[in-house]
């Protein structure tokens, strides 16, 4: 049986960065307590891992002067200065794990503010990245857009006023075209910048790839991770025997008895250990 494994399969460089990080700071630092600022990844496996050798996590919106004080570990997708700001108030030293590419934005968005821009920044307002980057806005003068009707429905009072127009990173590259074609429609002096990162798409495209040339195709993640969902749906249309597993357990192996080949892929957090026990049982 050929197994054909992705290559962009598991953790994308600011989520490896960020858990190397985490490791580090274990290594370095055994006799302080140290906290990640929420979960450092959607993966229960990984955040237990780190309970165990002492890691807690702090919890988003709490008071960060009601816990004992340490490090604490921002993850990759970043927080607002604020946070930042109140962390460091209370008495923690701050590991910055923001990924530079959302770091990049968060720069991107404070220098045009700073120059007097209105920010518009396309995505999902819901998203802990997007909060992080409008906390980065001096003056707060900003609008988040996600659909074409929110475009749509945009206006500025003072219409000679620069607009930068900045994107989520895991945002759709076409969406983000259509909505500044929107914008851009206006009559405002638009300065967009594509800020999306490829990793995500890079990984769907490989993904859809493997699974048009595979009889089983595997896709590794947790049940609640929205990309792993996705690249299901992906390997799904091109692939019927397409099976989700969240850990080795999961996979029966009566799906592979007559499968000549098999592709695997899995989710931006899945670690790398899973996805080996999956490739191992496949080969068993
Ligand atoms: Fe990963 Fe890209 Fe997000 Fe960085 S910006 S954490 S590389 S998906």
């Amino acid at each position: 049986m050929n197994i054909v494994v992705a290559e962009s399969a598991g953790f994308c460089f600011g989520v490896k960065r960020a858990v190397s990080m985490v490791e580090e700071q274990i290594e370095l630092h055994p006799d302080k307590k140290i906290y990640t600022y929420g979960p450092i990844i959607h993966n229960e496996n990984v955040v237990e891992h780190f309970r165990q050798q002492g890691v807690e996590v702090m919890e988003e919106d709490s008071d960060p002067a009601s816990y004992e004080k340490g490090i604490v570990i921002l993850r990759s997708h970043g927080v607002s200065k604020k946070v930042q700001e109140s962390i460091m108030a209370a008495g923690h030293t701050v590991v910055d794990a923001t990924c530079p590419f959302v770091k990049k934005i968060h720069n991107l968005a404070k220098d045009a503010s700073e120059k007097g821009d209105y920010i518009i920044i396309i995505g999902d307002r819901s998203h802990p990245e997007i909060q992080g980057i409008c906390g980065w806005i001096e003056g707060r003068d900003f609008t988040c857009i996600e659909t074409e009707e929110e475009a749509e429905n945009f206006s500025l009072d003072d219409s000679t006023r620069k607009i930068t127009v900045l994107s989520q990173t895991t945002f759709n590259h076409k969406k983000f075209h259509d909505l500044v074609e929107i914008l851009g429609k206006k009559g405002y002096d638009i300065y967009a910048l594509n800020t999306i990162c490829n990793a995500t798409e890079e990984r769907q495209d490989e993904a859809a790839r493997i699974a048009g040339e595979v009889d089983v195709c595997l896709v590794i993640g947790g049940r609640n991770s929205s990309n792993t969902r996705k690249l299901y749906d992906i390997c799904r249309q091109k692939c019927p025997e397409t099976y989700f597993l969240e850990t080795a357990d999961d996979l029966n192996r009566e799906v592979l008895c007559s499968a000549r080949s098999v592709g695997i892929t899995a989710g931006a957090s899945t670690p790398a250990k899973i996805i080996q026990e999956v490739i191992s049982k496949c080969q068993k």
